[in-house]
């Protein structure tokens, strides 16, 4: 196995499949190492801010080691394949953006799409559709970094590191609920959620 291929197996163990998305978000975290002169993951931190919650998520999460628990991994709700990873120490950033257009599918393939959009799970179609989804993988692997991403060095606000609050305990479940996101009421604080519930 090559380098590459040894690498991405790593992230597929992570990730429990191997797919297209997270070979995007495979490439588009090594390709930002790389410009952030970063050799090993862990060896520096570094902070992802994405703006999409997709399997490619999780490649970041492994090969970058930018972490929801770290606090070092910011999900922007914006529906776009953009990643953008800033160094703490430096605040240098790189912005990656998927921009490539996957060379066009044949009519079987494009027919087997349909169905499948339209909730047809029959074996032909499946069969098609993983034969689709594992070409797309292989070329978007193969890709060259310019075909696959725009790339910019964005000056970024350094996202301040995750704070400690105190926990104060919930009236009505009685369990713990950090100060900020704990309502006040005049007779204790409460959670959000017994909160949507009273
Ligand atoms: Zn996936
Ligand atoms: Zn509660």
């Amino acid at each position: 196995m090559s380098d590459i291929n040894k690498e991405f197996a790593e992230v597929v163990k992570f990730h429990g499949h191997a797919c297209p998305g997270l070979a995007y978000g495979f490439r588009a975290t090594r390709l930002a190492l790389r410009e952030l002169g970063i050799l090993r993951s862990g060896d520096e931190e570094l902070v992802a801010v994405v703006e999409n919650n997709s399997c490619a998520v999780d490649a970041i999460q492994a090969l970058a080691g930018c972490t929801f628990g770290k606090g070092n991994l910011i999900f922007k709700d914006y529906g776009k394949q953009v990643y953008t990873f800033i160094k703490r120490a430096s605040g240098e950033a790189v912005r990656v953006a998927v921009s490539w257009q996957p060379p066009g599918e044949g009519t079987e393939e494009q027919e087997a799409w349909r169905s499948f959009m339209a909730g047809d799970r029959s074996p032909a179609v499946m069969k098609l559709v993983q034969a689709a989804k594992k070409a797309k993988m292989g070329k978007i692997l193969a890709a060259d970094d310019r075909e696959l991403f725009k790339v910019s060095r964005p000056e970024v606000a350094l996202p301040t590191p995750a704070r400690i609050y105190k926990s104060l305990t919930c009236r009505v479940c009685g369990e713990k609920v950090m100060e900020p996101k704990a309502e006040k009421g005049s007779t204790g604080p409460i959670c959000m959620p017994c909160s949507a519930n009273e």
